[in-house]
C-alpha cells in the first residue's frame, strides 16, 4: 500500500488496494485479544496528490467485522466503512507546525515519512482501529442477558427480573426517605 511520491509530483493520481488484515499487526493484535473479527481484506482508494510542502492522500477504505455484543454476547456483522484525508509531510515536521494544522483543520491527519515512497499502511490501520467500538452493542436497545438466568432478553423472557425489580426500587426508596 505505498504511493511513490514522483508519480504524484506533477498529477493527481488514484490508487486501488486490497490487503489481507495479516498484513497490519495493529489490526491482527486486536483479532488475537478477541476485539473483533475480519472477515474479509482491507480495501482502500485514494487520490493523492503533491500540494504546497506535502502530499495529500484522501480516500475511503472498508473492511468487513464481525463483534460480539457486549450485552448479549451474538456475533453481528459491522463493517467498517470510513474516509479520511491524510497529509504526508516529508522528513520530521517540526511540533508547532502540525499543531498549526490541527487547528486549522481538525479533522484531517498530519503524518510524516521519508524516503520516495508513502507507506499508507500505518495510517489505514489507525483508521481501522479508531472504528472499532470499546463496547460493542448489537442494537442501541439490545436488553443482554438476564443476570441471574442467563436468558437473552432480546429473543426470550424469564420471570427473574420481574420479581428483582421491585425490591431493588423498594431499597432505592428506603434510602431516599432517610436522606
Ligand atoms: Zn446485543
Ligand atoms: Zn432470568
Amino acid at each position: 500500500m505505498k504511493v511513490r511520491t514522483e508519480h504524484i509530483k506533477q498529477a493527481v493520481r488514484e490508487y486501488a488496494f486490497v490487503e489481507p488484515v495479516s498484513a497490519f499487526p495493529i489490526l491482527q493484535e486486536m483479532e488475537s485479544a478477541g476485539e473483533c473479527r475480519f472477515t474479509g481484506p482491507v480495501q482502500v482508494t485514494v487520490k493523492a496528490c503533491r500540494e504546497m510542502d506535502h502530499y495529500r492522500v484522501e480516500g475511503a477504505l472498508t473492511v468487513p467485522v464481525q463483534l460480539t455484543c457486549s450485552r448479549c454476547l451474538c456475533c453481528f456483522d459491522n463493517p467498517v466503512a470510513s474516509r479520511f484525508t491524510i497529509f504526508f509531510r516529508e522528513g520530521v515536521a517540526a511540533q508547532e507546525d502540525e499543531d498549526e494544522l490541527e487547528l486549522a483543520e481538525q479533522d484531517l491527519i498530519s503524518t510524516c515519512f521519508s524516503g520516495d515512497e508513502i507507506d499508507l499502511m500505518p495510517e489505514i490501520a489507525e483508521q481501522v482501529a479508531l472504528e472499532i467500538p470499546v463496547k460493542p452493542l448489537c442494537a442501541e436497545g439490545c436488553k443482554g442477558l438476564c443476570p441471574a438466568c442467563g436468558a437473552d432478553l432480546n429473543s426470550d423472557s424469564c420471570s427473574c427480573l420481574i420479581e428483582q425489580k421491585p425490591s431493588k426500587f423498594a431499597v432505592l426508596k428506603d434510602f431516599k426517605v432517610r436522606s
